[in-house]
């Protein structure tokens, strides 16, 4: 999970608090502030890919919703309130659960004494059917891109395990159906915030509504093929990576700008305060903000004096900056925005119009991002930001006095895939090195595809041993991916080249020493590690 299990008892006790509120003073007005506070419950749950809890929520959130809609006045009758009541607690009850069994892991995530080992990113899978021999082509696929899912039958119960959300794969078309929704209901409630993917669903609305119900994230149909499945997987587990997103809020009062940080945390979005905006520049090139919110009038200099400056530098030139004010002089906003700006919300705001706007604005700054960042077919890094993100990594290791490896990996005899199978396939086999590297490499090691079939790999801590035997079992479970070609397969290998600092200085000099190794991997026949250790 991506929140710390304290953040999430937070959430969930500010839901429980806002609920007894209601109950003490039971009013339309209290009835709106716990409808507010379900959905934001419920959206940060999605945020953080708590899925199961997510569910729960959601219902929670459905039948507040109702009773919107229905004539009841309030208190509310009896029986919605004890239904209220139920869900609240229950939904409480999971989020207890679920912290508590997290709270090892995530305290192990957090130590810096103790960097995330380089298999961390693999949750426990879990493969539930009937007939052990169907499922061990998918198993043995899986298990090349690092994810060892352990088949049991439906008879058997499946383990807690450490991180209390694993990824459970249920080979549905060896139960009954009538038994659908109530197996998967348990093992969503056990299981609340791990990922269920429901297999073998055949397509109709019945069937698939059965599963879904039940609690499951996702169904691939009948006749999915071993590949996509792991490619659905794979999907999945890279949009459970997004960063919180990050507002910068330049506003002199500070009333007003801790009021919107307030309204900004409740809907998970980190923020930063700066009261003077001669101070935006700094707070802008350490913060790294997804958005500018910006007051209109400040003592020393207007928001649209501000905005103007920031604009003069190229790296800020397309971050969002939404302007707060209470200025409600048309002609002045429509100035402001011809000015830099990307929209304008007045004071007193919105929270729900300002969390909406801001989400929005981020997700497609975010989305320009990527394509100006990452490589549209595999999504990372492209070529000049994983250099200069390399040489950004290498100074504070640097500073830290620390050792780095920096990786270069190319496809053996690529031109001969291509040749074979068509470009379209040697694509897919590109892909499927980036999500085994993906999945393999923590968040914190620079992932490039740095050229067409060659990937630049920058390991902060760590040294070229441990390096060698990253890539070097990287190396063999790539070779052992089936990729389909038409009824067929074909196997693919790599080769790689190590360099590390301290040997070598800087960036460019370890990409040159990296890439000698690789050819030094090449030359001595290929599918091999070779690491210079000068
Ligand atoms: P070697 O083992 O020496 O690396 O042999 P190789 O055939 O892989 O040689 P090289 O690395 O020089 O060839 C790279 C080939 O990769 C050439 C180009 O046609 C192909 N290629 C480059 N980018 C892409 C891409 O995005 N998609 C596909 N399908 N092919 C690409
Ligand atoms: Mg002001
Ligand atoms: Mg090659
Ligand atoms: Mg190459």
């Amino acid at each position: 999970m991506l929140c710390s299990p304290e953040e999430l008892l937070q959430k969930s006790q500010a839901l429980s608090n806002t609920w007894q509120r209601y109950q003490a003073t039971p009013s339309f007005e209290s009835f709106v502030e716990l409808a507010v506070s379900i959905n934001s419950f419920t959206e940060f749950l999605i945020d953080k890919g708590i899925t199961g809890l997510h569910h729960a929520s959601h219902q929670l959130e459905q039948v507040t919703l109702t009773l919107f809609n229905k004539d009841v006045g309030h208190p509310l009758p009896q029986d919605a309130q004890d239904d209220l009541n139920a869900r609240v607690a229950a939904l409480e009850r999971m989020a207890t659960t679920q912290a508590t069994a997290t709270a090892g892991l995530a305290e192990r995530r957090h130590d810096p004494q103790h960097p995330t080992p380089h298999d961390m990113r693999v949750s426990q899978t879990w493969l539930i059917g009937q007939d052990h021999t169907a499922w061990t082509g998918l198993q043995a696929q899986l298990g090349y891109f690092g994810m060892n899912a352990t088949f049991i039958s439906w008879d058997e119960t499946v383990p807690e395990t450490a991180g209390g959300a694993p990824l459970l794969l249920l080979d549905l078309s060896s139960l009954p159906e009538t038994e659908w929704c109530d197996r998967v209901q348990s093992l969503r409630q056990r299981f609340s915030m791990g990922q269920l993917i429901g297999l073998g669903v055949r397509s109709d609305f019945e069937q698939l509504q059965q599963a879904l119900r039940g609690g499951c994230d996702s169904c691939l149909l009948e006749g999915t093929p071993s590949h996509a499945i792991v490619e659905h997987i794979m999907e999945l587990n890279d949009r459970h990576d997004q960063e919180a997103y990050r507002v910068l809020i330049v506003e002199d009062s500070k009333t007003a700008s801790h009021l919107i940080r307030r309204t900004l945390e409740e809907n998970q979005i980190a923020s930063e305060i700066v009261n003077d905006p001669r101070q935006a520049l700094n707070a802008l090139r350490q913060f790294n903000p997804d958005l500018i919110l910006m007051d209109m009038y400040m003592p020393n200099c207007t928001g649209v004096e501000a905005a103007r400056i920031i604009r003069q530098h190229s790296e800020f030139l397309s971050t969002p900056i939404v302007y707060l004010s209470g200025e409600t002089n048309v002609a002045l906003q429509v100035d402001a925005m011809r000015l830099g700006g990307d929209h304008f919300l007045t004071k007193p705001f919105n929270p729900v119009f300002l969390n909406a706007i801001v989400r929005s604005k981020i997700e497609r700054y975010r989305a320009l991002r990527r394509t100006m960042y990452h490589d549209s077919l595999t999504g990372l890094l492209n070529h000049s930001s994983g250099k200069n993100t390399l040489d950004m990594v290498l100074s504070s290791v640097a500073h830290e006095g620390d050792v780095m490896a920096v990786v270069m990996m190319d496809i053996d005899h690529f031109k001969q895939v291509n040749d074979t199978y068509g470009h379209p396939v040697g694509d897919q086999v590109i892909r499927s090195l980036s999500w085994l590297l993906k999945q393999r490499l923590r968040k914190q090691d620079i992932l490039c595809r740095y050229g067409g079939e060659e990937f630049l790999i920058g390991l902060p801590h760590t040294d070229a041993e441990q390096a060698f035997t990253i890539m070097d079992r990287i190396r063999q479970d790539f070779s052992q991916i089936r990729h389909p070609f038409r009824d067929r397969h074909f196997l693919a290998t790599v080769s790689a080249g190590i360099s590390t600092y301290p040997l070598y200085q800087n960036g460019d000099s370890l990409i040159k020493a990296a890439d000698e190794a690789l050819y030094q991997a090449k030359r001595e026949g290929r599918n091999r590690v070779h690491a210079d250790r000068a």
